[in-house]
């Protein structure tokens, strides 16, 4: 039997090899501007807490909900209470209408521990549908103390006869005239780099045409509303690990191209699971490909190397899981150039590989695809691993339907997931196939990838 290596693949090995930061022509003048801009695009802070998720794909509402597990017991049960009541009333809001495209939940978070003793947690979402002018934004907080476990209030926290001062700075700031009830105004708070951050909402207290609004008092000011710490004398500064350096040499993969061959692919990562997926692939040999968030790479540097260094392959999946097809061609292209700016400046990886959230795409966004030099790339086998969370679900799902030549979907923000991958992969190795990354298998399965087109799989030799 003649036996074929895959010359081509040397040539993307070589390309993740070759793209450390020592070399800057890689980043074309298109790049280099996002990568100037993608510092003040979104800032997301996970300081605390290991993230979760709920995602539904209805026909009248999609939904992508991040929000942290902090193992603070009442905290995690008011956070999931939130995001239960949020998902149910956007769930009856949607049904009641008559929607051309489904209406869209998106909730993220930040979560910030400070001073030692408090966990505050930011959930910060919109909803939008056709019939709306304007997203509806929300905004909702809670905080913890970590000592005692119980949620805080503002009032638990600040000095007394403080509230009124506080709200005197907002009023003042903002020029609000509208009649609120005492502490309604503070309602909305968290502790961040040790200053207090108080969010009004879309509407709430301001004209809607102002949009949501922050106001952070000053360490100095927080400190004067604020009592005193009772842990932050106990316990030294955090210490900062050291940052590895950049991967320089990505692990060398033979592949016969005469024999059957697959892509798993993981979304919505790099999360906490991430490194363990990693292991399992060290393990039992084969490579990935993982389509990562934009928003996320901040909190998940080390893993982001990881997976370029250990010879996966990173795809786009845009910064914050907006559905392509539900805003403007601009802000696509934001999304996806701020992620490709963002990976390349943690990875030296220049990323062309696109999967768009939920899978949605048009002719107007495969233009924009060949413009900007990306391919997209969707898949022929859905595990539904973010419907099922079961290990057992996920491994039966792909066993079923794997095949030369198709593309996996699956979510690495799962635990259920990488629990299933310490069997596919395995048993896929077992039936002689290799796993492969997408580019890899676009490659050695159909020649040069084409700037622009959606694939789902690739059969043809
Ligand atoms: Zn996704």
């Amino acid at each position: 039997m003649k036996k074929t290596l895959c010359i081509l693949l040397v040539i993307s090995i070589l390309l993740l090899a070759g793209c450390s930061k020592a070399e800057p022509e890689t980043a074309d003048a298109l790049l280099s501007d996002y990568l100037s801009r993608v510092e003040s695009f979104e800032g997301v802070i996970h300081q605390y807490g290991e993230e979760e998720s709920r995602v539904l794909f209805g026909e009248k509402l999609v939904a992508t909900v991040l929000f942290p597990e902090t193992g603070i017991e009442e905290l995690d049960i008011a956070i999931k209470k939130y995001i239960d009541d949020t998902i149910a009333s956007a769930q009856v809001d949607s049904a009641s209408k008559e929607l051309q495209e489904s209406a869209e939940l998106l909730i993220a978070y930040n979560s910030y521990f400070n001073r030692n003793d408090v966990v505050s947690v930011e959930l910060k979402g919109t909803y939008s549908d056709s019939t709306l002018a304007h997203p509806i934004d929300m905004t909702e907080t809670f905080s913890a103390d970590i000592e005692s476990g119980k949620l805080l209030k503002i009032d638990d926290l600040l000095k007394k006869g403080k509230r009124e001062e506080a709200e005197k700075k907002l009023i003042d700031e903002f020029g609000i005239d509208r009649e609120f009830n005492p502490g309604d105004l503070l309602r909305c708070w968290v502790l961040a780099e040790d200053s207090l951050k108080i969010i009004l909402t879309r509407g709430e207290f301001l004209p809607m045409s102002d949009g949501t609004k922050t106001y952070t008092f000053t360490q100095k000011e927080t400190k004067e509303l604020l009592q005193d710490s009772k842990a932050d004398e106990s316990v030294a500064a955090n210490q900062n690990k050291e940052e590895t350096t950049v991967p320089v040499e990505a692990e060398k993969v033979n592949i016969d191209i005469n024999k059957p061959m697959l892509a798993l692919t993981f979304d919505d990562g790099p999360s906490a699971h991430t490194q363990r997926l990693l292991d399992i692939f060290k393990k039992y040999g084969g490579k990935g490909t993982f389509f990562v968030l934009g928003n996320t790479l901040d909190n998940r540097k080390e893993t982001l190397k990881r997976i370029a260094f250990e010879g996966h392959e990173i795809g786009n999946h845009s910064w914050s899981h907006r559905q392509f097809t539900n805003i403007d061609i601009d802000e696509v292209k934001d999304q996806i150039m701020m992620t490709r700016a963002k990976i390349y400046d943690i990875t030296g990886v220049d990323c062309t590989i696109v999967r768009p959230p939920y899978g949605a795409c048009n002719d107007e966004i495969r233009a924009l695809g060949k413009e900007i030099g990306v391919t997209f790339v969707n898949w022929s086998v859905d595990t539904l691993d973010w419907k099922t969370k079961n290990a057992d679900a996920v491994y039966k799902e792909i066993i079923k339907d794997a095949g030369d030549g198709h593309i996996i979907l699956c979510h690495d923000l799962h635990k259920t997931t990488v629990d299933a991958m310490e069997k596919v992969i395995p048993a896929l190795i077992g039936e002689g196939y290799q796993l492969v990354t997408v580019s890899e298998l676009l490659t050695c399965r159909g020649g040069e990838i084409e700037v622009g087109r959606m694939y789902y799989k690739q059969v043809e030799g």
